[in-house]
């Protein structure tokens, strides 16, 4: 199964890629934790491209999107289809739904630009689950300062983008109901923890 951990800058889902990991090896799952852009050295290298620029030279939005959608044709190439397909789980920190929340609503590429891209390298193929962390803008800032996590050029938009981000994830999941689950990120990490448990549960149910 393929899961995808979608949610704003410190909404916690590195956090819950690690908790969801570790509970689905309890249970005998073999499970490939990875996370986008990047997730195969070649997908890692652009993912330094996409962070750093070179020298003082930041990508475009259309450079931005393309190069977060040749990152992710390796990773599905490379990784993730031959994963699903020896029957190991994968369960990936930010996918296709982060480009429409981040590149589409933070920085305004239309969605029928990304839509082709999507065609193009998803051939068709689609997470099964995907969990939504929700969060105020400004608590994810706050968390991820705390963390010490701050400096690059992804950092630079503030809360105003983060809006934009969060209601385009927002829109994304009344879209497709069926596929997203939503997480109230907001509360304490043991009640997070919880919540993915009960769901996890529901889903190795199934
Ligand atoms: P990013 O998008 O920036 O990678 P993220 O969604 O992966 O962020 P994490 O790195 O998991 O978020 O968490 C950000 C910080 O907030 C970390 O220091 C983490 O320990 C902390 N954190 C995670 N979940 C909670 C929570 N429920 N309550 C308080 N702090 C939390
Ligand atoms: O979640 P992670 O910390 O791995 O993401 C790295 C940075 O890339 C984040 O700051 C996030 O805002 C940014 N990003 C983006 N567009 C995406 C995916 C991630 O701007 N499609
Ligand atoms: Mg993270």
């Amino acid at each position: 199964r393929f899961i995808t951990v979608e949610g704003i800058d410190g909404a916690g889902k590195t956090t819950s890629v690690t908790h969801l990991t570790e509970r689905l090896r309890g249970e005998g799952i073999e499970v490939v934790p990875t996370r986008e852009p990047g997730g195969t050295a070649l997908a890692e290298s652009i993912r330094g491209l996409l962070k750093e620029g070179v020298e003082d030279e930041a990508p475009t939005e259309d450079t931005e999107t393309l190069l977060m959608f040749a990152a992710r044709a390796q990773h599905l190439d490379r990784l993730i289809r031959p994963a699903l397909e020896a029957g190991q789980w994968v369960v990936c920190d930010r996918f296709t739904d982060a480009t429409y929340a981040y590149q589409g609503g933070g920085r305004g590429v239309p969605d029928e630009r990304i839509r082709v891209l999507e065609d193009w390298v998803h051939r068709g193929f689609q997470p099964d689950r995907t969990l939504l962390f929700n969060l105020p803008a400004t608590e994810g800032l706050r968390r991820r300062a705390g963390a010490g996590l701050v400096g690059d050029r992804f950092e630079e938009g503030g809360v105003a983008f983060l809006q934009k981000v969060q209601a385009a994830y927002q829109e994304r999941a009344m879209e497709e109901p069926e596929r997203f689950h939503p997480i109230d990120a907001g509360r304490e990490w043991p009640e997070v923890a919880a919540a993915l448990d009960s769901w996890l549960d529901q889903e190795l149910a199934q």
